[in-house]
């Protein structure tokens, strides 16, 4: 089997508010707002929430005087509660006004996002770009320079078409589109390289609502380029669409090793909480074998052999169960993160898979013996029986957790066989 690759070494990291994205740090998850950032409350309280959920940084729109004069605001709000997450201003359009005159708020933020397509037109776009570049170098601030399909520079894209056109074997219209893509994503790097922006400052972003043009043009990026990328399907959509659409694209680069940081970008449901794609992104990394964020719970899906739902909410009981103790342990029990736990339907599959997790256990299947044989660590240690086997089988995953991830007593753990069944 195909190892998994880590993420490509970068010779250096970006320091975004004191987290490192890059080197061989593993990827940051990232997440932006949907609240008017003019509305401090709002804004701060929707940021504690992404930053409890998980999120790394956080971004924030920034299209306004009073959105940027808001900025130092919330800043301070996020700092007094204890919440140290980085803050990034999204800018466009104006963002070199708006940096130039709120210091405050291009003081507060950690890293500064430019659409270099969306800074204006013509000899403009170039001026405003260097404002910005000039106000992050002077106070030693990031910049993503996120370039995205639905605003790629008209200017360039046109004279690409023009060159195409002229050529004897054209390519489509995709294909050009996504080369204009990553031509403006570089060149753009390459000029703020030379007003003075380190590589260590520079994220770069290419984003398309396509999966395989994604794929296309990251690894482009990634072949051309040694800075570091924030991964992302823009527009990715609602519901089951946006997760599996951005699962399949980031997935598939990250195995690869491209993406030093990632954003999934789902439409919420209205009143949805905005921290389903904080979950999401973690759930891609974690899956991928790549970090840890949560115990997970192997369920086998049910067939035949389960005629009663006994099993579907045993699983779900254990899955709100660690959901709800996760605070409480995250505090007490490092890495239990890592935790695995294995709730199966029926003696076919249930065994096998039970002894791969950490705790697991095998239901009866419809006309197995009532008996419930639960395993730890690869080894059977004992039967559950009875009406009460979902609060029995809850109390051990409760034991091994204390067992297994707490300092204090893990030197005196010891299975006790003489339950064994
Ligand atoms: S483990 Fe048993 S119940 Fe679960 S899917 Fe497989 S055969 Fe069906």
């Amino acid at each position: 089997m195909d190892e998994i690759l880590i993420p490509r070494k970068l010779n250096h990291t970006v320091n975004v508010g004191g987290i490192r994205i890059g080197g061989n740090v593993p990827v940051v998850v990232q997440s932006m707002t949907n609240t008017d950032t003019a509305n401090v409350e709002a804004t701060t309280s929707q940021i504690l929430e992404l930053a409890e959920a998980g999120s790394e940084i956080v971004r924030i729109t920034v299209d306004t005087q009073a959105a940027a004069r808001a900025v130092p605001k919330i800043h301070h709000r996020l700092r007094s509660a204890g919440c140290d997450v980085p803050l990034v201003g999204d800018f466009h359009y104006n963002g070199h006004t708006l940096l130039r005159d709120v210091d405050d708020c291009a003081d507060a933020l950690d890293k500064y996002r430019i659409n270099p397509g969306n800074v204006g037109k013509g000899q403009k776009r170039d001026i405003r770009f260097c404002q910005m570049i000039e106000q992050a170098c002077r106070r030693n601030k990031p910049v993503r320079i996120g370039v995205n399909w639905g605003s790629l520079d008209q200017q360039l894209l046109a004279q690409k078409l023009d060159e195409n056109a002229a050529t004897k074997q054209p390519h489509s219209l995709e294909a050009i589109t996504r080369e204009a893509l990553v031509d403006s994503a570089l060149s753009s790097a390459a000029l703020a390289q030379r007003e003075g922006l380190e590589p260590s400052q520079i994220i770069l972003s290419a984003k398309v609502s396509r999966v395989s043009d994604l794929i296309h043009v990251y690894r482009e990026l990634s072949r051309r380029s040694d800075l570091a990328l924030h991964l992302g399907l823009t527009e990715a959509g609602m519901g089951d669409k946006g997760v599996v659409s951005s699962t399949a694209a980031l997935a598939i680069l990250i195995h690869e090793g491209i993406g030093d940081t990632i954003r999934v970008s789902l439409t919420p449901q209205p009143g949805e909480s905005r921290t389903r794609e904080v979950r999401v992104a973690q759930t891609i990394l974690q899956s991928l074998g790549l970090r840890s964020f949560s115990p997970q719970v192997t369920a086998c899906p049910g067939c035949g052999r389960t005629t009663s739902d006994f099993f579907q909410r045993l699983a779900s009981e254990v899955q709100d169960h660690l959901q709800a103790r996760m605070p409480h342990w995250q505090a007490r029990y490092p890495g239990v993160e890592s935790l695995s736990v294995a709730v199966m339907g029926c003696i076919v599959n249930g065994p096998g898979e039970s002894r791969h997790a950490d705790i697991g256990i095998s239901l009866p299947g419809t006309g197995e013996q009532p008996a419930a044989p639960v395993y730890q660590d690869g080894k059977k240690v004992l039967t559950l029986r009875g009406n009460d086997i979902a609060v029995q089988f809850v109390a051990l995953v409760e034991s091994y957790v204390q067992d297994r991830f707490d300092s204090d007593t893990r030197v005196t753990r010891k299975v006790d066989k003489t339950t064994t069944g």
